[in-house]
């Protein structure tokens, strides 16, 4: 799927802290560091997958790539153009070209707009086409995501979960971009519905050259679409790999703990299989101590995990973990 070797996007130290009011017994100001000194890069045509718990920032960072937040330091780097601090105006032509994919289609979906009024939206904002040149798009778009010319004037709740998800998709794919965010875009569909979608994005991306970020918390569900994956600890990446070198050889204590968790189908393989039960307190994302993350709920911490916040590096190619065992 790994076009060519070009970068389209780059994050350099990324940080996104959000300032917490502080309480009457706390004194100053505390932050909660959602992204922390975050680094990779996605290439040109791949599909990069992030996943980590609820909560390790995951969705954050895809938020803050796409400037609905604004990053507080860092770059990003957008086709070589650092984007991080452009304004709302300049930030225009990128918009066009990064669009977003949320995790509930119903919700994202205007209930009182019908399906030609929710993908002309963005036709409408981005480009000059006339209404009759615009038609002829959501035409076509429609055809691409599975769903008929005679569905652009019924509404969402018409429409099964699976198939919200496919108006959701048309929209972000009506103006022609480069790089689709999907943010949990498949966690709320049936399984069955799941592999639908991911065939139908994989065949989209195939055709119209995309590049995917695919933001999950499920190891298995970004197996299948993912080139190379990073996992990602309370605010920090702590492993980055391509994607069948990270299911066979994961290096991370925490990719191995969230590994073993993926339920496997085979009950005599799954009696054999040994498990990694990630245990310990998950510390607080305020009071970040000094040191590794994770080591709260390591069993292999040793006394520099507790110093010094272990930084990511190449073990091989394309591999970086972030872990003094290595
Ligand atoms: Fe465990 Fe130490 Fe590696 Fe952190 S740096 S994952 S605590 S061994």
């Amino acid at each position: 799927m790994t076009e060519s070797r070009k970068k389209l996007v780059e994050l350099k130290n990324l940080k996104k802290h959000f300032p917490i009011k502080s309480s009457f017994l706390k004194k100053g100001t505390q932050v909660v560091k959602a992204v922390d000194d975050v680094s990779f890069h996605i290439y040109k045509g791949e599909t990069f997958g992030l996943v980590g718990e609820s909560g390790c920032g995951k969705s954050t960072l895809g938020r803050t790539l796409n400037r609905l937040y604004d990053a507080t330091a860092g770059e990003i780097l957008f086709d070589g153009k650092d984007i991080a601090n452009l304004t709302n105006k300049e930030l225009q032509p990128y918009r066009k070209r990064m669009q977003m994919i949320f995790q509930d289609p119903y919700s994202s979906l205007n209930p009182y707009m019908n399906v030609e009024e929710i993908i002309d939206e963005p036709l409408e904002i981005h480009t000059n086409l006339s209404k009759n040149d615009r038609k002829k798009i959501i035409i076509d778009i429609l055809e691409k995501v599975g769903l008929k010319k005679d569905d652009m004037g019924k509404f969402p709740h018409e429409f099964s979960g699976g198939q919200r998800q496919r108006i959701g998709i048309a929209r972000a794919l009506s103006i022609n971009p480069d790089f689709i965010i999907c943010d949990e875009a498949i966690s709320a569909l049936d399984v069955s519905i799941q592999a639908q979608v991911i065939n139908m994005l994989e065949d989209l991306q195939e055709e119209m050259n995309l590049t995917y970020l695919f933001v999950a918390h499920d190891l298995s569900m970004v197996r299948h679409i993912s080139d190379r994956i990073g996992v990602m600890y309370l605010g920090k990446m702590v492993e980055i790999s391509k994607s069948d070198e990270l299911y066979n050889r994961p290096l991370h204590p925490y990719t191995q703990a969230l590994l073993s968790a993926i339920p496997i189908p085979d009950p005599i393989k799954a009696q054999n299989s040994k498990r990694e039960i990630i245990s310990g307190e998950l510390p607080s994302p305020i009071e970040m101590e000094t040191g590794c993350r994770f080591r709260s709920r390591c069993p292999f911490a040793k006394s520099i995990c507790a110093e010094i916040d272990p930084e990511l590096k190449q073990v091989d190619d394309e591999h970086l973990v972030a872990c003094h065992l290595y």
